[in-house]
């Protein structure tokens, strides 16, 4: 059993610690929202005063917070203290919040610097992989941390990658997000051109799903309803994974690329379309409703 801080008891940080509740740990958590706490105790996990008490007398300290301003204030720094100056020396922080990769290197060098060791272990398979212990957790970090991090990220998820040293963790959650932005736009753009072509939805699926256009946007999310019943296509593009995170990801993917300096046309394009739709009604919707944006902005040929 280990003593755990969860911090963040969101969509996603909620069941994660109730996850870890089941497997047998000790959580203690907080989360600003009254109504998480309340729904969070009643999954079993013990109600911290707040953060900097949940991490007091904690062996791990895990985050779920939005984004890297959130990670980075209740870290905290010596001038304005937060849980790095609260938690036990040698205390093994895990961030499974997305956040640029800068920001999680610089979460993790203040953990060090202030005595402590830290891991980020992003996160994919959404709510409902959160809720199921199903997700796949991407980890960047030191060897001993990560095999010591193992068994608990195992009791909330399936998969569990170590991808490499501090940041790589997140380096991989957003090129693996990038890579999925991307063929989501793709396979949509595919399915509105071949409906003008005189192609039915089922003919295209058929074909590309056993061919060289096979890819998890066309033969898990596909964007049309009737091929994959199961796809948010199916049930008016309730999410799923929805348009605000699939914008917010590939902000991060373009922040990457700016730092970088690499040559992804295609990144910053699929950034600037999920901006665009994230911003109307896209935001709730699952990503591949980009299918209905792209036909209502495609010319009518018989005009
Ligand atoms: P959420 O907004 O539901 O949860 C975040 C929680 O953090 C909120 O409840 C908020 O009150 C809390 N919080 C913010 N500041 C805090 C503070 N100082 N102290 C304590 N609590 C604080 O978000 P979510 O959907 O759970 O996502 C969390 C992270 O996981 C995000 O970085 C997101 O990008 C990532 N993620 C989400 C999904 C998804 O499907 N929802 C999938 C993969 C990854």
């Amino acid at each position: 059993m280990t003593a755990i801080a969860f911090v963040g008891l969101g969509h996603m940080g909620g069941p994660m610690a109730a996850n870890l509740v089941k497997a047998g740990h000790e959580v203690r958590g907080f989360d600003l929202v009254p109504e998480l706490r309340d729904a969070a105790r009643t999954a079993g996990i013990e109600i911290a005063e707040s953060g900097l008490d949940a991490v007091a007398s904690a062996d791990v300290v895990i985050t779920m917070l939005p984004a890297g301003r959130h990670v980075l204030a209740v870290y905290g720094t010596d001038d304005a203290p937060g849980l790095l100056q609260a938690a036990r020396p040698g205390t093994l922080f895990i961030d499974s919040s997305t956040i640029a990769v800068d920001e999680s290197r610089l979460a993790a060098a203040s953990a060090v610097a202030a005595g402590h060791r830290a891991l980020d272990a992003p996160v994919s398979g959404g709510v409902v992989g959160a809720e199921n212990a199903t997700l796949a957790f991407m980890v960047g970090g030191a060897d001993d941390d990560f095999e010591e991090a193992r068994p608990l990220l195992e009791a909330m998820g399936r998969r569990v990658v170590h991808c490499g040293g501090s940041g790589l963790g997140q380096a991989a959650k957003i090129c693996n997000n990038m890579i999925l932005g991307i063929s989501q736009i793709a396979v949509a753009e595919a399915f509105v051109l071949g409906e003008r072509l005189g192609l039915s939805h089922q003919a295209l699926f058929d074909v590309a799903s056993n061919a060289s256009g096979q890819c998890w946007a066309l033969t898990t999310n596909c964007p049309v309803p009737g091929p994959v019943p199961t796809s948010p296509a199916n049930r008016d593009y309730q999410p799923g994974f929805a348009g605000a995170l699939m914008s917010k990801d590939l902000g991060l993917a373009e922040q990457a690329i700016e730092l970088t300096g690499i040559d992804a046309k295609l990144g910053r394009l699929a950034r600037a379309i999920y901006g665009e739709f994230a911003d109307g009604p896209g935001a709730g919707e699952d990503f591949s409703g980009i299918i209905n944006t792209i036909r209502a902005q495609s010319v009518d040929a018989n005009r």
